[in-house]
């Protein structure tokens, strides 16, 4: 009897009792290759020394400090750190406890900003469909998940939801990567126009799609064209990074690679690694000009703002990646991981599509690869999967998103950034293994 109130409402799953580098051990005493890093967050695997002992040195000088207080030397020198890497403008980082609350808050900032600067009447957002933001309400309404988002639809404040991009379904046949970037940007033009252009606060996208429809690379161009269609209706551009970003692509930010700046860029996950709950919201200083210069405060808040233990895991897990060059190891070794995966799997007769970018990989299951139909939702194929590996000793995080209106299953992985290329193969061997025993079975 568990008193724990577990996601799966019928199923107590495994007791974690210990991690170390790649893998994580079992109370029945089972090791897992942690081949998704749990959902893409541990960019150096488990139990590292240098993060730990920055905890331990944080925890015994200063635990904890109200920011309504107090600033922390911690707080300041990982906002300097993100700073430094951070795309041209930003100037401040607001420090949060996950991906959820970096969302909320991103919202809320844009909504501000433009109460501060005089135009109140910009009140609707406007994202795209197989997305996720996050699981509380105001993350939950831009989202574009449908089945996450049914239940709670009508408590939701109103948001438009237009197309992901997402090539593999989407593209016209003969159509190139640029007119389809083109027409993806004018179809959020028409979206923008339809609700009046001077009454939109932002577009929300994930740079690269993570949770909803196994990564989803954006095609070069696409996200400049967006740009400009935000920068002339005067719409703020929110980047979603939770998940794609903190190295995860290769990059610090993932759209460094698409050649924007975004107004608000949120991270989390990658960012404290797994250590401590941590996220965070990167703003233009404009944004942040325009409060300090109207109301001198932004009206949010939370009781765990800015820990200064989660602050300290951050801050020594952003060095290591530094010190070690460890973006350049995720690129490199990230080539490498795609040629593996296109290897084992890329003639599969149920695998679509194998799509990613650095330690940021997508599965893509197809009933049949010539309609690209999606196997029936009642199979639960991602479920059998994600089960069939954690009995081959392999973690990695499958899930059903929606595919023209069905259930279509999906496989991402994002292995910690220390994964060696031994490793990386054995993730691909061990996951072929996993889809060939759960298609066979299921059909
Ligand atoms: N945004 C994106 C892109 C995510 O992938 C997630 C989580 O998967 C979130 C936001 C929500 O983050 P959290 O689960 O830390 O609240």
């Amino acid at each position: 009897m568990t008193h724990v109130f577990h996601r799966h409402l019928h199923h107590t799953p495994p007791v974690a009792i210990a991690a170390s580098g790649m893998t994580i051990r079992d109370a029945a005493g089972r090791d897992y290759l942690d081949a998704s890093g749990g959902a893409a967050v541990s960019s150096l695997g488990h139990g590292h020394p240098d993060v730990i002992a920055a905890m331990h040195a944080q925890v015994d000088r200063l635990a904890y400090a109200h920011t309504s207080f107090f600033t922390t030397e911690v707080a300041e020198q990982l906002a300097d750190e993100l700073i430094g890497g951070a795309p041209e403008g930003m100037s401040h980082v607001y420090l949060v406890s996950g991906g959820s609350e970096a969302v909320e808050s991103a919202l809320k900032m844009a909504r501000q900003y433009f109460v501060e600067i005089g135009q109140p009447q910009r009140t609707h957002f406007i994202a795209r469909r197989q997305s996720y933001h996050g699981n509380t309400l105001g993350a939950l309404a831009v989202g574009g998940n449908a089945w996450r988002r049914e239940p709670f639809a009508p408590i939701l404040v109103p948001a438009t939801h237009v197309s992901p991009c997402y090539p593999y379904r989407e593209q016209h046949e003969g159509e190139s990567a640029d007119q389809y970037g083109v027409r993806l940007a004018a179809e959020l033009e028409a979206a923008i126009l339809a609700q009046g252009a001077d009454r939109v606060i932002a577009f929300v996208a994930e740079t690269v799609g993570g949770a909803t429809a196994g990564v989803l690379t954006p095609v070069p161009g696409y996200f400049k064209a967006v740009r400009e269609v935000c920068d002339r209706h005067g719409v703020l551009l929110i980047l979603d990074e939770v998940m794609c970003g903190m190295g995860r692509c290769g990059t610090l930010y993932a759209c460094e690679q698409e050649g924007v700046v975004p107004d608000l860029v949120t991270v989390a996950k990658g960012l404290g690694g797994g250590y401590q709950p941590i996220g965070a919201v990167l703003a233009q200083r404009r944004i942040v000009e325009a409060m300090s210069q109207g109301s001198g405060f932004f009206q949010h808040g939370h009781t765990y703002l800015g820990h200064p233990v989660a602050c300290a895991a951050a801050l020594a897990v952003q060095r290591v990646i530094r010190r070690d060059g460890l973006l350049a190891k995720v690129r490199d070794d990230g080539e490498a991981f795609g040629a593996m995966l296109r290897e084992a799997l890329g003639d599969h007769p149920h695998v679509g599509d194998i799509r990613g970018r650095g330690f940021f990989w997508g599965v893509e299951l197809v009933a049949e690869r010539a309609t690209k139909s999606p196997f029936a939702p009642g199979l639960k194929l991602h479920a059998r999967i994600k089960n069939d590996a954690m009995a081959r000793g392999l973690l990695c995080y499958p899930f059903g998103g929606t595919v023209d209106g069905r259930q279509g299953d999906h496989v991402l992985l994002a292995p910690p950034f220390i994964a060696t290329r031994q490793d990386l193969q054995e993730i691909a061997t061990r996951l072929a293994g996993a889809i060939d025993s759960v298609t066979r079975a299921a059909l």
